[in-house]
């Protein structure tokens, strides 16, 4: 195990949140503490406001603020840790799933206000394909947010996750008091703090300490004593192997803008947050310490100026050593590619790196090399597998509006979608091009990319789908009658996949009944 030392060093992880949780504020947080940053507000917030969803220089603001934040490299007591970003407007979803396939271990913010919301739940969702380990931070503890056991309750349930409190909150909102460490036996009190090195904790083992009473108050004290029994009575030790297997999450309550409560969420990060894991590919699993190469990219950014058509694929060190100039097999188009300026992401500056190990991102510059889940590797054939695209949620007709351009759409629109920014479907029968998204706003960019890129203009005409689904079968023949039969609503993706295009649910409730023989899948493997 030649680069175990560097390897087991590392821990690459996302944070993911509903919008407005806190996610862009903890980050913050955490490389102040790694001292990436030296002041509050350097992390540039990379939402599109909602009222801007038409405004082109919002989005291109925003493509490329996250291509600065996309991984950002701090070091905390000689760990190296890698924090990919995600998204955080909805429509750019799908987005997010497939960075939470190059981490391996994500931190939840959850609103205390709040609670679960929607993107907390389907995030959750795509965590648990994965067994992806999770630590949850309830943040904005300095508002009136709910009952903190109706809380973890609620966690619980709508997430289907058992949690383990590291620290629990003495109060809330105003009367918040600060967050006594269950595991320390300490207490912090609440102040507003920026500073990333203080640590004013107070040791308090005994529960009945009166300094407890003397630095909350009678009432509160009282209480945490209560809520520490009940607590301690359900949980004990954290068990970190079910940590590991995505059964148990931690939890810590805190206050993001304040600082608050984030250092201890940090500390049991690096004790406990997963190593660089090994991966399963399509011929074997690889592990991470093999002294090979290997590694997979999950995202492709365009580049920003529009004339330049060369994008970044951001991809992520499976196992071995990557390095500058050395030439790796690139599996799906069976040619060897090497690199001169691979680069690092850091907080602000891009750096080209001489090398990278399992567990880093590297940025690659591509000039059209690269889809989606492509594998390099040093000469080996497999895929990564585990890299899922799910259904689109908005359908619409692709239509071309000047035919002398027709070559430019289509190689526009396929570029685009090997960057993931949608989907696209070819109706059977029809030869209609489909595009699916997530949200409305990747149509404008879409339209806004195809004419500012490759000078074609488009037009979307609105399809009555609701949903996509990949379909498999052991009876080639009825499968291949379905799609005959269901012209109107079947259609193949772009790696030729079959697909059933469902107008409602109800239509594909009865479908399903109707075809035992045929599977319906909501998500599908890149490959
Ligand atoms: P994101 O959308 O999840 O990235 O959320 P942001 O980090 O941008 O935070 C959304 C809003 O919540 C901002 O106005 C923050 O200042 C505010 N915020 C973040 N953390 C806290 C906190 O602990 N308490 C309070 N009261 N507000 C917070």
């Amino acid at each position: 195990m030649k680069y175990e030392k560097e390897i087991n060093r590392r821990k690459t992880f996302a944070i993911i949140s509903h919008p407005d949780a806190g996610k862009t504020t903890l980050t913050e947080k955490l490389l102040l503490f790694g001292g990436a940053i030296q002041t509050a507000g350097a992390v540039k917030s990379n939402k599109i406001k909602k009222h801007a969803t038409s405004d082109f220089m919002e989005i291109e603001r925003q493509r490329g603020i996250s291509v600065a934040t996309s991984v950002m490299t701090f070091e905390y007591e000689n760990t190296l840790i890698n924090l990919l970003d995600t998204p955080g407007h909805k429509d750019f979803a799908e987005d997010t799933y497939r960075t939470l396939t190059a981490v391996d271990s994500v931190i939840l913010v959850v609103d205390s206000v709040n609670g679960v919301e929607e993107q907390t739940r389907r995030l959750m969702e795509v965590c648990r394909m994965r067994d992806t380990p999770v630590i949850v931070f309830i943040n904005k503890m300095d508002r009136d947010g709910k009952n903190r056991f109706d809380l973890l309750e609620e966690i619980e349930k709508e997430l289907r996750i058992s949690l383990h409190p590291m620290t629990w909150a003495i109060n809330s909102g105003k009367e918040f008091k600060g967050v006594y460490n269950l595991h320390e036996k300490n207490l912090r009190l609440f102040t507003a703090s920026t500073k990333a090195e203080e640590d004013d904790t107070i040791a308090i083992s005994d529960l009945s300490d009166p300094l407890l009473d003397t630095k909350v108050g009678d009432r509160d004290a009282e209480q945490l004593r209560e809520d520490v029994e009940l607590i301690d009575g359900v949980h004990g030790e954290l068990n970190v192997p079910d940590y590991l297997s995505g059964k148990v999450a931690p939890v810590f309550f805190g206050s993001a803008v304040n600082n608050f409560g984030v250092k201890e969420m940090l500390d049991t990060f690096i004790q406990i947050a997963p190593t660089p894991r090994d991966r399963e590919t399509s011929v074997r699993k690889v592990s991470v310490d093999e002294d090979k190469f290997s590694g997979f990219v999950f995202k492709i950014h365009a580049n920003l100026d529009p004339k330049h058509r060369d994008r970044i694929a951001f991809m992520r060190v499976c196992s071995g050593r990557f390095e500058r100039n050395k030439y790796y097999h690139h599996v799906r188009l069976d040619k060897d590619i090497r690199f001169s300026n691979p680069y690092s992401f850091m907080a602000r500056s891009k750096d080209v790196i001489e090398d990278a190990y399992a567990g880093d991102v590297v940025g690659l510059f591509d000039t059209g090399n690269f889809k989606i889940g492509d594998t390099l590797t040093e000469g080996e054939d497999f895929f990564f597998t585990g890299i899922p695209t799910f259904s689109p949620e908005i359908f619409k007709e692709l239509v071309n509006k000047d035919p002398m351009k027709t070559k430019q759409l289509e190689k526009g629109i396929s570029q685009l979608t090997d960057e993931g920014v949608a989907q696209l479907f070819t109706q059977f029968g029809g030869n209609k091009k489909i595009i699916g998204c997530v949200g409305e706003l990747q149509f404008e960019v879409i339209q806004y990319r195809l004419l500012q890129e490759y000078g074609a203009a488009c037009e979307f005409r609105a399809m009555p789908f609701y949903k996509a689904c990949w379909l498999t079968s052991n009876d080639q023949k009825k499968l291949d009658d379905f799609l005959r039969f269901k012209q109107q609503n079947s259609a193949e993706d772009k790696d030729g996949h079959p697909v059933y295009l469902a107008q409602s649910e109800w239509f594909l409730n009865t479908e399903i009944t109707n075809n035992p023989d045929i599977q319906f899948h909501f998500s599908s493997e890149v490959h």
